[in-house]
């Protein structure tokens, strides 16, 4: 391929004791592209978020811009610009919403503090509720408004690729809109994206590029169009969405 993909993933497994969850997966990223991964429940797609961000053991390689990343722990990767927002979001419920973006940076905490807070400003004008809010606790905060502060404060650690793990989940329709504008958005200001989703026909409206997941193994992958085309594949492998 002539442009290097951002993120270039190839054959990537990994178990959990002998279950195999993830079986060899290959997938990529281009620069300033959104690329989802659907699937039914328990074909592995947190196991695969998680496993690129090293918190789970695999096999295969993870080459984020020319560096293979897989020897690195969770903060190198960090450090190299690879972010999850995970499922649980795991922010401090009982910090504030200030608080929690600023441990978003703590990857950066040897950066000159000008940049970390110019960043934090960044953050405040994208998101405007976050700044209303910023000495609520996260925990008191709506599901929508924990999403985008979960979405904020990985941010905050200047990622070029941002994984979302199922960011509608959970959420009323006209969030889950909302928060699925906002990943749009953040990849037209330069943050490629690989995301995670139930809500198939949702995601890929936004997606450039998909891949269906199914028992650990790419069952099917195109462009988010075409996929999005296929109805009988939204069907057969989604049910709804
Ligand atoms: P969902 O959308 O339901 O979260 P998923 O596609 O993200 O599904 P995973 O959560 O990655 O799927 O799970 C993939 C497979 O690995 C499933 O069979 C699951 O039961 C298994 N699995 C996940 N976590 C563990 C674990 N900690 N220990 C053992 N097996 C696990």
């Amino acid at each position: 391929k002539a442009d290097q993909a951002l993120l270039a993933v190839s054959d990537l497994h990994v178990s959990y004791g002998p279950v195999e969850a993830v079986a060899g997966v290959s997938l990529q990223v281009p620069r300033g592209k959104i690329v989802s991964v659907i699937g039914p429940n328990g074909a592995g797609k947190s196991t695969l978020l998680n496993a690129l961000m090293g918190l789970l053991p695999a096999k295969g390689s993870v080459v984020l811009e020319g560096r293979d990343v897989m020897a690195m722990p969770v903060e190198s990767r960090l450090r190299e610009g690879l972010c999850l927002v995970s499922e649980k979001r795991e922010l401090f419920a009982e910090m504030s919403v200030a608080d929690n973006l600023a441990l978003g940076a703590y990857s950066r905490r040897h950066e000159p503090k000008g940049a970390v807070e110019a960043d934090l400003e960044a953050a405040y004008q994208r998101f405007p509720r976050l700044k209303e809010r910023r000495h609520q606790t996260a925990g008191t905060l709506s599901g929508g408004e924990r999403q985008m502060l979960a979405i904020a404060r990985a941010l905050m650690a200047r990622p070029r690729v941002l994984m979302l793990d199922e960011p509608s989940l959970g959420l009323a329709p006209l969030i889950v809109a909302e928060v699925l504008a906002t990943v749009s958005e953040l990849c037209r200001s330069g943050v490629s994206i690989l995301i995670v989703e139930q809500n198939a026909r949702a995601v890929l409206k936004i997606a450039d590029y998909g891949y269906v997941l199914e028992q650990g193994r790419v069952a099917m992958e195109g462009d988010a169009a075409s996929l999005l085309a296929d109805t009988r594949l939204i069907e057969t492998y989604l049910g709804f969405g």
